[in-house]
């Protein structure tokens, strides 16, 4: 008998007992690698020795200190460490708990921003349809997934969209990827028109779309199209980093290889690795002028910001990522993992498309590959791929995401940056049998 609430409320899942590099156990003993990171969290693997004892030893040395009163050694060691790395004008670190924190922080942030440089008739954000930018109630208002929004919606505010930039269902024939990207872009600007450019606080999107799309990074262009829209218009550009950022996609930034710098970026999930819940919002030293030649105080706050031993955690994460060298061997392992992937599954009839950056990759499940039309819904594919994985010893984080009104399939791979040859060979072969099984 348990008294967690789970996820699923009709069922419990099986009791992890033990994480040991790129594998988690159970109870019974049972071994799964752990080809999402969870949900791209876990980037060092489970039992990293750095890692732990920076936890141990902060936890000893102080283990709570209220920023209401304090700063920490390790708050501003490892905000120091992230404005070194960050992309151009990024200044200013605000520490929370986790991903949709951090994204509730970047909407009020911005919109304090306005009302303190005197425009506080801005009051909307525009987004991505199909996006997700977290589960807290205006995390989730922000976000264009309709599925994960339907049930709260009396209690969202309102917030306009635009098209995911997702060349493989939305590049019309005979168009180039750059006329694709430039054209979903100049969505912004007729919906900045639309609604009137002056009501506007923000446009935030993920540089690679994680979960809904999985692991679909913008084409050449995109972003900086839409960084020129942004600026035309006075309105602020927020990247949701949370899940591509911190090494995954083979740059510690995701939007660096998108050559732009945002306004607001939001990190979590990779900053703690797992061994910490600790998320980010980075903003620009403009931004935090306006507040402090302003009213002088952001008013938000969370009681565990800048928790010691969390900031502890991700100072030791970072380091590794930087210094350690785990961002270029995401790259390149990145790489390989590709290859495997199109090796493996490049001719499978039902696999429309291979995707992502680094470790983070993804594949498009779909009925008939020339038409790209996906499988019924009721079929529950990506549900009975994360299944079969699971019981082959795979964990991958399969997810429907809505194509063109319908639901359609995709798996997410988000491996730990540590994955040896051999264990790109066990996820490839495991993931095969789950497929075949899956589609059977
Ligand atoms: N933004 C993005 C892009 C995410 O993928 C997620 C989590 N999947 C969130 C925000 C919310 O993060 P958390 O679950 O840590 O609250």
């Amino acid at each position: 008998m348990t008294h967690v609430f789970y996820r699923n409320s009709r069922s419990t899942p099986p009791t992890a007992t033990r994480g040991e590099g790129a594998y988690i156990y159970d109870d019974t003993g049972k071994q799964y690698l752990d080809g999402s990171g969870g949900a791209a969290v876990s980037c060092l693997g489970h039992s990293d020795p750095d890692v732990i004892a920076a936890v141990q030893t902060q936890v000893a040395t102080l283990d709570f200190a209220h920023t209401g009163f304090f700063t920490s050694g390790p708050a501003e060691a490892l905000a120091e460490r992230l404005v070194t790395h960050a992309p151009d004008g990024i200044d200013r670190v605000y520490f929370v708990s986790g991903g949709s924190e951090a994204v509730e922080t970047a909407l009020k942030m911005a919109r304090q921003y306005f009302v303190e440089t005197g425009e506080p008739q801005r009051t909307r954000f525009i987004s991505r349809k199909q996006s997700y930018h977290g589960n807290t109630l205006g995390a989730l208002a922000a976000g264009g997934n309709v599925w994960r929004k339907e049930k709260f919606a009396p209690l969202l505010a309102d917030t306009a969209h635009i098209s995911p930039c997702y060349a493989y269902r939305g590049q019309e024939a005979g168009e180039s990827l750059e006329a694709y990207g430039q054209r979903v872009a100049n969505e912004l600007e007729s919906e900045l028109q639309r609604v009137s450019p002056e009501t506007v606080i923000a446009f935030i999107a993920e540089p690679v779309v994680g979960a809904t799309l999985g692991a679909v990074p913008a084409v050449p262009g995109y972003f900086k199209r839409i960084r020129e829209i942004c600026d035309r218009y006075g309105v602020l550009l927020i990247l949701d980093e949370v899940m591509c950022g911190m090494g995954r996609t083979g740059t510690l930034f995701a939007c660096e290889q998108d050559g732009v710098a945002p306004d607001i970026i939001t990190i979590a999930k990779g900053l703690g690795a797992g061994y910490q819940p600790i998320g980010a919002t980075l903003c620009t030293n403009q931004i935090h002028e306006v507040f402090v030649q302003g009213s002088g105080f952001f008013q938000h706050g969370h009681t565990y910001i800048g928790h010691p031993v969390a900031c502890a955690a991700g100072n030791a994460v970072v380091t590794k990522l930087t210094d350690g060298g785990m961002v270029a061997r995401a790259a390149q392992m990145g790489e390989k993992l590709d290859q495997a992937l199109r090796d493996a599954f490049g001719d499978h009839p039902h696999i429309g498309d291979i995707r992502g950056r680094g470790m983070f990759r993804g594949l498009e499940i779909v009925e008939d590959r020339a038409s790209k039309s996906p499988f019924d819904p009721a079929r529950g594919i990506n549900k009975r791929v994360k299944a079969a994985a699971f019981e082959a010893g795979l964990i991958c984080y399969p997810m429907g995401g809505t194509v063109d009104g319908q639901r359609g399939d995709h798996v997410l791979l988000a491996p730990p940056f540590i994955l040896t040859d051999d264990q790109i060979g066990e996820l490839i072969e495991k993931l095969g049998t789950a497929l075949q099984s899956a589609l059977s």
